[in-house]
């Protein structure tokens, strides 16, 4: 198995899907774009992330003149072809993440002349990749990883490029895990604009410190992370507490625990920054508790969603 990907509703393998170099998501990194992943083959939180990608289009003046049934039928048509469909058919296939899909969905401004006039553009394009999920290695959730600050760059600030947009253009990113790579670290942690922590180059950033779950709150200049947002409800409603607030490199340094969440990654364990250890230097129960719970949830909520699409199919 391995990508495919559609190009304004048209489906072919990876090598061979492309785009003209005069769409704007190409000149100008004009565009916005989600990720989602499927748990045994179901969408999950589908609906947040096409509200997302409406707001991220919103916010650089993009139409997306397709609805969201349109850009579901797509995704799942792409899934299909990758040998990642079955959706809603949960328990069709054997478990496991690496059966699960990944699926990018990038609108961006479309084909036009070389001007920044969005009129330019009557037709943004849609192209929707889907591959196998990448694993990500059990050690990373058993043991906990290294991260590093990212030094000399900062988050972009939210008057600039709004770290709230989802956007295509991604050097900002690009640059904090550039560090990370180069040090031998799985993610980079930024600062903003005033000092304070915003969020790692593809990630959310939590620290938990006297039992209480922290991370900064969007007002830092940071992506709302869907993930984010589900840790922190899984969280409280297991009565674990879950807060946004302002945070320092040393609310960091000084916690006994922290982690990442993302989409893909789920929740994964921080025990070390540059090369300092975080707690005791091993996986807290704080996180090792939300990852089960959140995990919990999630298989939930796919065999709720199956179970009700196999009944209204
Ligand atoms: N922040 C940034 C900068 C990201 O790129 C991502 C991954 N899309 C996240 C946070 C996590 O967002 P989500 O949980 O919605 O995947």
């Amino acid at each position: 198995m391995s990508a495919f990907v559609n190009v304004n509703g048209v489906i072919t393998d990876a090598a061979h899907a492309v785009i003209p170099v005069y769409d704007h998501g190409f000149l100008y990194g004009e565009g916005v774009y989600e990720v989602f992943r499927t748990y045994h083959g179901v969408p999950f939180l589908f609906d947040r992330h096409q509200a997302r990608l409406r707001a991220s289009a919103a916010r650089i003046g993009l139409g997306v003149p397709f609805t969201d049934d349109e850009i579901e039928w797509r995704s799942l048509a792409t899934m299909t072809a990758a040998g990642l469909g079955n959706a809603g058919l949960a328990g069709d296939k054997p478990s496991g993440l690496s059966n699960d899909a990944y699926v990018r969905i990038l609108v961006t401004r479309g084909v036009g002349e070389i001007t920044y006039d969005p009129a330019a553009c009557p037709t943004p394009s849609l192209v929707i990749i889907a591959k196998p999920l990448p694993v990500t290695p059990a050690a990373h959730y058993e043991q906990g990883v290294k991260v590093v600050m990212v030094e000399d760059v900062i988050r972009n600030h939210p008057e600039s490029v709004s770290p709230l947009i989802k956007s295509n253009n991604l050097l900002n990113n690009a640059l904090g895990m550039q560090q990370a790579i180069k040090a031998g670290a799985v993610e980079g942690v930024f600062r903003n604009y005033r000092g304070e922590l915003s969020e790692c180059s593809q990630s959310n950033l939590f620290i938990v410190s006297n039992g209480v779950v922290r991370t900064p709150p969007l007002e830092a200049g940071l992506l709302a992370g869907i993930t984010r947002a589900f840790t922190m409800d899984v969280g409280n409603a297991v009565g674990i507490r879950c807060e946004e607030a302002p945070l320092k490199d040393a609310d960091l340094f000084g916690a006994d625990e922290a982690f990442f969440t993302s989409t893909t990654k789920e929740i994964v364990p921080i025990v070390r920054v540059d090369d300092r250890a975080i707690g005791d230097g091993r996986v807290g129960p704080i996180t090792a508790r939300l990852l089960a719970e959140y995990r919990r949830e999630a298989e939930r909520l796919s065999a709720l969603s199956s179970r009700l699409s196999a009944r209204t199919s």
